[in-house]
């Protein structure tokens, strides 16, 4: 089956799943947008109210400084995947919870797994730690570990991941805007350096 079957299979399944209590808030499920042949993968923590009420990840104002972000590195939405860890907006925007994380991300496991990407970016804390915690790499604080790519093995699959500072953080934190932009011309760095790899062999 393509990428693109497996994806929409996956979707089929998140946009009427009631695995867990954030179905019963939720105006529309977000199961996630963009290429599905991409390398890259952005992981945010879950849908806000913009995202609820269109259906799609990353539509507010985060997701308007997470596309100017993407441009900055000449990249555009159609060119990555974007997802959250939940897929449901929790009601008036708080954390997820560990049970809801849980319950969700065999969703998310299934679209690294069919995607393959070479990068994983983790946007915030919730997200880091999660996929740090899959690739049973330790996780102190976002602070700690963002601006250094690790490569690892996330599902059994080799790969980069990426930590970074949540675009929403950036919104009322300028310090955080600077260091998010130095990030992405750091994975800008990375995606050149793996492409010219593949062309020298
Ligand atoms: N914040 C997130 O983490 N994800 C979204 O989709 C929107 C805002
Ligand atoms: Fe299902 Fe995930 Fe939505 Fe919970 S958050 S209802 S597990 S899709």
């Amino acid at each position: 089956m393509s990428n693109k079957r497996l994806l929409d299979v996956v979707a089929s399944e998140v946009i009427v799943c009631t695995k867990c209590p954030l179905w019963k808030s939720r105006k529309n499920a977000v199961p996630g947008v963009g290429s599905t042949e991409t390398r890259i993968m952005f992981i945010g923590e879950a849908p806000g109210r913009s995202e609820d009420a269109k259906g799609e990840p990353f539509v507010g104002t985060a997701g308007k400084l997470l596309d100017t972000l993407l441009s900055q590195i000449d990249l555009s939405r159609e060119q990555v995947f974007i997802t959250n860890i939940v897929k449901c907006r929790p009601p008036r925007n708080r954390q997820p919870k560990p049970l809801e994380i849980q319950t969700c991300t065999p969703y998310l496991d299934r679209q690294i797994l069919t995607i393959r990407p070479e990068f994983i970016v983790t946007l915030g804390s919730h997200s880091t730690a999660h996929i740090f915690s899959e690739a049973t790499l330790s996780f102190s604080n976002i602070t700690q570990v963002r601006g250094k790519p690790r490569k690892t093995c996330v599902l059994g699959l080799p790969l980069t991941v990426v930590p970074m500072y949540h675009p929403a953080s950036a919104l009322y934190n300028p310090e955080h805007k600077k260091i998010l932009e130095h990030d992405f011309q750091l994975l800008k760095t990375k995606l050149r350096s793996i492409q010219s790899d593949t062309l020298d062999r």
